[in-house]
């Protein structure tokens, strides 16, 4: 499975080569992510940073570090959230799926999980 991205104004694209078997689709209730995402929870697919490859705009890349070690990344232009990476788990990137251009049903063959529960909007 191949997953293409980008951001709201294009000028950000990426491709995601390979979804393996330890990928994971994570909803995130938090209200960290709520405002980061400016939404009512995140939608997130968590690949292997190898898989995953910028086809453009890397000069339009911002961050911001919401927690110590926990680096989200936007287009300075559009400010789509596009990726997070955590410090402690180098090796993996989780995509922001609201980003993708490319829908797979596989998708929802992935595995699952919702964190921060507890933190969710009651009216969800
Ligand atoms: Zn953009
Ligand atoms: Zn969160």
């Amino acid at each position: 499975m191949i997953l293409n991205g980008s951001c709201l104004c294009g000028r950000i694209s990426y491709r995601i080569s390979c979804v393996r078997e330890d990928a994971e689709v994570i909803l995130c209730f938090c209200s960290v992510c709520r405002k980061a995402n400016g939404s009512a929870f995140s939608a997130n697919l968590r690949v292997r940073l190898s898989d995953f490859e910028l086809e453009s705009g890397e000069e339009s890349l911002t961050t911001y570090s919401s927690s110590p070690g926990k680096i989200r990344v936007y287009c300075a232009h559009c400010h789509s959230p596009l990726y997070h990476i955590k410090e402690s788990e180098a090796d993996y990137l989780t995509v922001k799926l609201g980003t993708l251009d490319s829908w797979n049903q596989t998708l929802s063959e992935l595995p699952r999980r919702e964190i921060f529960k507890e933190e969710a909007l009651p009216w969800l």
